[in-house]
């Protein structure tokens, strides 16, 4: 399927492993320009690399960290002017929810809240004016399902799914598309370091907290991160323009639910 985004740009943050990358590398593959984006730069420049012999696209190679003020700066300026935006950064980290202080919280929220909001702030008016732009924010399928240990996690996106819910409704009326995609378990570091630390908390073996996991998704397997790539490009394609403010799980199946009920979107149909 042509997605029709060739020759598109596209600000893609965190992306030098892990679902970001695969993000990058399916709208490459589609013949858009990138601007990358991780705070190791050997790691960046040699995804950069990669992706630049393979797809023979543009690609500009950031290092910075996106949720400060300084990276944010250096992003925009590098982009100039984005057709699509991924928002993406590091996950908080595991714990219980004695462990959290005030500035864990304002860490997480910065993080995977107020950083995505201020790059949406800085390249959406653009976007509108052009009357053209996608945006995809990868969050995490505890949005739908929050998961204990990750209470950090939990809060933050919960924020921005309320931000996006407004927003994207805001938006649409100008050809900006605005979605979420909820990340179930996929096989990126982030999983193995969230694996490891269960086995550590339990004593079980590795291999026997990977098979608990998978027994626990109706697929049997972690998603790869090609696949979630696959499913941003086509966010980001001409063909998801009806697709607005949506929360789009993929997770294998693990959610057992056939309705949600999108609070968010009623409350504020409602307000006064
Ligand atoms: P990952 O494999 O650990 O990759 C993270 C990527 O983000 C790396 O390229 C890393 O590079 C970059 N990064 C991290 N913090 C950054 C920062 N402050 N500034 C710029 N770049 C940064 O993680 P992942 O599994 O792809 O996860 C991506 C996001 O999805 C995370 O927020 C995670 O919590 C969420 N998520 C993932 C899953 C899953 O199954 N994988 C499930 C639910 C939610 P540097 O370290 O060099 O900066």
């Amino acid at each position: 399927m042509d997605l029709g985004i060739r020759g598109k740009r596209a600000l893609v943050c965190a992306s030098s492993k892990g679902l970001g990358l695969s993000c990058a590398t399916a709208l490459a593959a589609s013949g858009v320009d990138l601007v990358m984006n991780a705070r190791g730069g050997d790691v960046l420049n040699a995804a950069a690399d990669r992706i630049r012999s393979i797809h023979r696209v543009n690609v500009t190679a950031v290092v910075a960290d996106v949720t400060t003020p300084e990276g944010q700066a250096a992003l925009v300026e590098a982009t100039e002017g984005a057709d699509i935006l991924v928002n993406n950064a590091g996950g908080p980290p595991p714990g219980m929810w004695t462990d959290w202080e005030r500035d864990d919280f304002i860490k997480a929220l910065n993080a995977n809240m107020l950083t995505p909001i201020a790059l949406i702030k800085a390249l959406v008016p653009r976007m509108m004016e052009r009357g053209w732009g996608r945006v995809v924010n990868i969050t995490s399928q505890s949005v739908k399902a929050p998961i204990p240990l990750l209470g950090l996690s939990n809060a933050a996106r919960t924020g921005l799914t309320g931000y996006v819910a407004g927003t994207a409704r805001q938006v649409a009326g100008h050809g900006v598309v605005m979605n979420n995609l909820l990340p179930g378990v996929h096989d990126t570091d982030r999983i193995v370091m969230l694996d490891q630390t269960t086995a550590d908390k339990t004593g079980k073996p590795l291999d026997v907290v990977v098979a608990e996991r998978k027994a626990t998704i109706p697929a049997g397997f972690y998603g790869a991160p090609e696949d979630f790539g696959a499913t941003c490009a086509f966010l980001c394609s001409q063909h998801a323009r009806f697709i607005i403010g949506q929360n789009i799980l993929l997770d294998g199946g693990s959610i057992n639910s056939t309705m949600w009920y999108d609070v968010l979107f009623f409350a504020e149909r409602s307000a006064p």
